[in-house]
């Protein structure tokens, strides 16, 4: 399924970009080229299906709706019977409610009473809404200014049968999940799941429930990876810490590699640190070591253990964040199957705070996206942005995208902002 890269250089010379100053975008475009999405598809209930990559389209059986149907309580009528600007009296015959349809058919002089999704019996063409007339028992009045055709929802007018509901590279959301249960369809066929290995680097790094020593830290990039990864439906296989030992990473990068898609790490590909785990990735797969021309996130490694595709992160838990979306989740996307792999927009809104930028580098900025009284949207930076500040991205609801080549921002200026949850 994943071949492993051949030509190292393919990826490593990215074109004559410089790999001490990869540009976001650059990097991005080489990344994409080596993905080839899973192929293996399984067939599940369409509940069960949420999340999920369609690996077929979704073809309507039926028309959607069955039948003509009314859009309004009201009288379905003939629209030859009305008067252009006029009264009329018409004979109501019976009634069609929803689920329940009027058995004949309407003739001239006569009308129905009709409820919303009722059936149109045969010989109505319009819906005369039931504000619009004058009901004295049978004998309903409807004056002038109606048109053929109107508050009538035509048979297939939303899906006909045969037609493309859903294209196969979807992600269901509830919306989708909901048309395809409208069709009657009660399991879709959608690719696996991707299975993605992950681990943290580090002689520092201590789990939750040891005691850190002196100098060491608690471990977080898991639990970030872990959550990011899980929002993204990925099968997650969790291996813990891995110290800076040459033979245990190797033991490591093996087994992840072995076992799943994508193998994800972080720490150890700053500089200092890269050499040796650039000379152990050396031995077992082609990878490229990048400084991104960005920040936070500077150093990223990217390329292939066997058939496993492999990100090695930053060792900064902001760092972590910012490559993991900005690099990672689209690649993940177009691996699970998801074609095209939506864009995360962007918009533009004043930035009430002052903030200092160097050009030459793309910054990816804590924001918190608010409303003043009179509905207007702003943003601020969430204070500190120093790449081990955490706090910063718990803080934020949004990335302020500051571009390569933009200077320091003053306040009111615009800024880039790209939200970081959505709303389905
Ligand atoms: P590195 O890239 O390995 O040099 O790590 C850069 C910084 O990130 C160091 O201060 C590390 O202690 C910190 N760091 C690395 N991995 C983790 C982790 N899993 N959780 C929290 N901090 C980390
Ligand atoms: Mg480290």
């Amino acid at each position: 399924m994943n071949e492993p890269v051949r030509d190292a250089s393919a990826l490593s010379c990215a074109d004559d970009y410089d790999p001490n100053s990869m540009p976001v975008q650059k990097a991005r475009e080489v990344i994409a080229r080596f993905l080839s999405p899973v192929t293996a598809t399984e067939r599940i209930g369409v509940r069960a299906a949420l999340g999920r990559v369609l690996a077929e389209d979704v073809i309507s059986p039926l028309d959607v709706p069955a039948h003509d149907n009314s859009a309004m309580d009201g009288y379905a009528v003939r629209f030859a019977d009305l008067k252009g600007d006029g009264e009329v009296t018409l004979k109501m015959t019976g009634t069609s409610f929803a689920g329940v349809p009027f058995k004949g058919s309407v003739k001239a002089g006569e009308c129905v009473r009709i409820m919303t999704g009722g059936v149109v019996p045969a010989g109505a063409d319009a819906i005369v809404m039931q504000e619009h007339v004058k009901v004295a028992k049978d004998q309903i009045a409807i004056g002038g200014g109606h048109k053929k055709g109107q508050n009538l929802r035509k048979a297939g007018e939303d899906l006909a049968t045969g037609q493309v509901a859903l294209k196969r590279g979807v992600a269901l959301r509830p919306a989708d999940v909901g048309l395809i249960s409208s069709l009657g369809i009660g399991e879709v066929t959608v690719y696996r799941k991707l299975r993605v290995a992950f681990f943290s680097t580090g002689d520092e790094l201590v789990s939750i429930g040891s005691q850190p020593k002196e100098g060491q830290i608690f471990d977080s990039n898991r639990y970030t990876i872990h959550g990011m990864l899980t929002r993204m439906g990925c099968e997650v296989l969790d291996m813990g810490v891995v110290r800076d030992d040459p033979a245990l990473l190797e033991k490591a990068f093996s087994e992840a590699a072995g076992s799943a898609d994508v193998v994800i790490t972080s720490g150890g590909v700053s500089v200092g640190e890269a050499d040796f785990v650039k000379d152990l990735l050396g031995k077992l797969g082609e990878v490229v070591f990048w400084k991104i021309a960005m920040k936070p996130g500077r150093p990223l490694a990217y390329g292939k253990i066997g058939g496993a595709h492999f990100f090695g992160l930053p060792g900064n838990p902001v760092s972590v964040m910012v490559t993991y979306y900005q690099f990672v989740r689209d690649a993940l996307l177009k691996l699970s199957g998801l074609d095209p792999v939506p864009v995360v927009p962007t918009f533009k809104v004043p930035c009430t705070s002052a903030l200092k930028k160097a050009p030459g580098r793309t910054e990816f900025q804590r924001g918190i996206l608010s409303q003043d009284a009179t509905g207007n949207w702003s943003v601020r930076v969430t204070g500190e942005q120093g790449s081990g500040i955490l706090r910063s991205m718990s803080e934020a609801n949004c990335f302020i995208i500051l571009s390569t080549d933009q200077g320091n921002v003053a306040p009111g200026n615009l800024v880039d902002v790209q939200v970081l949850e959505g709303v389905i």
